[in-house]
């Protein structure tokens, strides 16, 4: 019987310039006994250019539950093996999550070989503020789904990271402005490490321009950096309070001005506040 259990190396691989792979990487890859990956071709592929010759296992989004148990008794059997997803790190958006889990839980050695990832890429270039992140993944596809979601970000002082696909950026743009508002700092990195990587920063609006400008901005793969909301100065409490009076002598539009100019506050949420007290006030009659 076999005492010593194998290492489940998580391995990260380029998000697009093949030379990004670590020499750690190449050295783990070399030595497992499967390379366990998202898409066998797509891997072996990276694998022939680096001269690695490796034994390849599928593990993707539709297998991972029946390759977890065969993956977990080859650890458990002493045999070491790699997970790699299509490009950057495994889990980040990515297939694995089940099969790490599982090694967690029946103690096995998980052990990461660190790499590139996208959402660090594009932070490491965004010039926002890095010191809180809120990592989103992908919105969900569904336009209320999207939106709901979003309304929920619409707080979140942290800095906001999203994986975008090309089809929906500019509908992803147009619900940032109209959901999170119109003075958002956004930087969208398209094909990052890539031969035409771009770089689109700027206010929301602004950005959505630039992309639907750039006949080029209509491929390749996303990543969405989004300023945090900004905190206010003044409680909720505070901002009612302030509105209350105003609502006595303007309209809601232009109560919500004076009370974010006033006040430091989001036109945005001035604006839906204030209808919020106009309408309960009137409900009152
Ligand atoms: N696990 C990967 C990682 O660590 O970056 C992410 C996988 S997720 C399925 C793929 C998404 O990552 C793409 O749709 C895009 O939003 C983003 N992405 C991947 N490569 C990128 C690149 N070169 N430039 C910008 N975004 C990229």
């Amino acid at each position: 019987m076999n005492l010593q259990t194998g290492t489940l190396f998580i391995v990260a691989t380029p998000i697009g310039n093949a030379d990004d792979i670590s020499v750690r990487a190449c050295a783990v890859l070399s030595a497992v006994a499967v390379v366990a990956a998202e898409d066998t071709r797509h891997t072996g592929r990276l694998l022939d250019r680096l001269g690695i010759k490796a034994k390849l296992l599928s593990c993707h989004e539709h297998n991972e539950a029946e390759r977890v148990p065969q993956l977990i008794a080859r650890l458990q059997a002493g045999e070491d093996i790699a997970l790699v997803s299509d490009a950057g790190t495994p889990l980040i958006s990515d297939p694995g999550f089940r099969l790490v889990s599982a090694a967690v839980n029946e103690g096995l050695i998980v052990s990461p070989v660190p790499g590139c990832s996208a959402a660090m890429a594009a932070l490491s270039i965004a010039g926002l503020p890095t010191d809180a992140v809120l990592f989103a993944g992908f919105l969900p596809s569904s336009e209320v789904r999207r939106r709901v979601r979003l309304q929920e970000l619409s707080i979140r002082t942290e800095t906001l990271v999203f994986y975008e696909s090309v089809h929906r950026i500019a509908a992803t743009l147009t619900a940032i402005a109209d959901i999170l508002g119109t003075d958002r700092r956004v930087v969208a990195a398209r094909e990052l490490t890539k031969l035409h990587e771009t770089v689109y920063r700027g206010l929301v609006e602004d950005v959505l321009v630039q992309v639907n400008a750039d006949v080029g901005g209509s491929k390749g793969e996303f990543t969405l950096v989004v300023g945090g909301a900004t905190e206010s100065l003044v409680t909720d409490v505070e901002l009612d309070k302030f509105l209350q009076v105003l609502l006595t002598y303007l309209g809601v539009k232009q109560a919500a001005e004076v009370a974010a100019k006033l006040l430091g506050v989001k036109k945005n949420a001035a604006y839906k506040r204030a209808l919020h007290l106009r309408e309960s006030a009137d409900n009152q009659y």
